[in-house]
């Protein structure tokens, strides 16, 4: 099936600037609240959001398997379920709508006033419903630098043993996954002051960072007991969206082990709210790092299973401008995302529509991109200069911690747009 939407010769008849990250071949999916406080699915194009609800009661997606009520929903899980055949049939379809050639709905302004809206008209929510949230550790760079600064004993090749035999991940908690724009509080928990002692302190997070990762969303996957091959594990992906995995590395410290972190990194996880399909990024696919150790028949994967998105992290103090302080991209993951996928369902654990999977830190191979501020002060040691001249070892309170990602090709860009958070002081009834 040709994926017609991402024809880079295409245009639309709404607006879209130059450096936008939503030209008509992006085609994202969310959910926002509209001026008429009515929540609908959504989609983009350039600074125009559009009802799709609206869209399909007023007859534009005949022809398309979809039920009455499939975009009349909080969020994109019962669509999502639908699988890639529907994902793909839409976006084609919206494409041809905003196509500029097409004169349809462009000529008619009724029909105009109900699904487009400016985004100061509208506010984004969380676009899925998330039912299990895994988190992996996948890039290289970052697990060579934690291995580094927390001197693990077991290591090979700069890494843990384990490391490059398994995409290793942890269980995370769906219940504090939050959209962009919503402010998180500075946890309090408990720490080991940095004075010898053995016995913890309670009190607020004196050292919370950020993460730099990607997550991708999947549809129903697999059945109890049933596992996903790896060559077949895209089918299964639906999108992208852009994740800051808020941590408090004091707490995580002295938590940690045996059983790895906890509270420390489940009191918030912010993710950008557009969700960008995994069609709309198929023209930036990039072969993955070197193999370095042989892997098991499951999870070998072959042909171009990385992606170039190119991200970056800045930091805005309170009333100042914000400090780009880290530049990655999604290519220097080790492990993909298929692999990811084919691991996580070796054992038979079901994957469903709307779950969320986390890349892990994103780290590249120089110090400016390293996806989180322990690894970019080397533990609070080389604090980082703010355009206003204060530093930043961590992050302060009311600081706000903005990511971005965008890939671009042959004078095509299609973005994420960003995830922004604002980091508040501890929370006060
Ligand atoms: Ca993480």
């Amino acid at each position: 099936m040709p994926l017609s939407a991402n024809n880079p010769d295409r245009t639309s008849w709404l607006h879209v600037d130059k450096h936008s990250d939503f030209p008509i071949q992006n085609i994202p999916f969310g959910v926002f609240l509209t001026r008429d406080d009515i929540i609908t699915i959504g989609t983009r194009i350039g600074d125009t959001a559009i009802d799709l609800g609206a869209l399909h009661q007023l007859g534009y997606f005949k022809g398309i398997p979809l039920t009455d009520d499939i975009f009349l929903q909080d969020t994109l899980n019962d669509f999502i379920a639908d699988g890639r055949k529907t994902w793909r049939l839409v976006r084609d379809r919206i494409a041809e709508i905003f196509d500029a050639e097409n004169n349809t709905l462009k000529n008619n302004i009724e029909h105009k006033k109900i699904v487009l809206f400016r985004l100061d008209e509208i506010e984004m929510q969380l676009p899925i419903q998330v039912g299990d949230f895994t988190d992996f550790y996948s890039s290289i760079e970052h697990a060579k630098n934690v291995s580094k600064m927390l001197d693990y004993a077991e290591v090979d090749k700069d890494l843990p043993k384990n490391w490059l035999h398994i995409p290793l991940g942890n269980h995370g908690r769906s219940s504090s996954i939050i959209p962009s724009g919503i402010p998180v509080n500075r946890p309090l928990g408990q720490s080991l002051a940095n004075d010898g002692s053995h016995t913890p302190v309670f009190g607020p997070s004196k050292a919370i960072d950020f993460e730099l990762e990607m997550a991708f969303v999947t549809t129903d996957a697999n059945d109890l007991g049933e596992s996903i091959p790896v060559e077949e594990a895209e089918e299964y992906i639906f999108g992208l969206v852009l994740l800051n995995d808020w941590s408090a590395r004091d707490l995580q410290k002295w938590e940690y082990a045996p059983l790895g972190p906890f509270l420390a990194k489940n009191f918030a996880s912010s993710i950008s709210p557009w969700i960008i399909t995994l069609d709309a990024l198929e023209p930036y696919r990039v072969e993955g790092l070197k193999v370095i150790e042989t892997q098991l028949p499951y999870l070998k994967s072959k042909g171009k299973k990385s992606f170039d998105i190119n991200l970056e992290v800045a930091i805005q103090p309170k009333g100042a401008k914000e400090t780009v302080v880290c530049k990655s991209n999604f290519k220097y993951m080790y492990w993909n995302m298929s692999q990811q996928l084919a691991h996580h369902t070796v054992n038979g654990c079901p994957v469903n529509s709307g779950d969320l999977m986390g890349s892990g830190t994103i780290s590249g191979p120089t110090t400016e991109s390293c996806g989180s501020m322990i690894e970019l002060t080397w533990k609070g040691e080389n604090p980082l200069k703010m355009s206003d001249g204060s530093e930043r070892e961590f992050i302060h309170d009311n600081d706000t911690v903005i990511m971005r990602g965008y890939c671009e090709k042959d004078g095509t860009r299609i973005g994420f747009g960003e995830v922004s958070t604002k980091l508040l002081p501890v929370y006060k009834k």
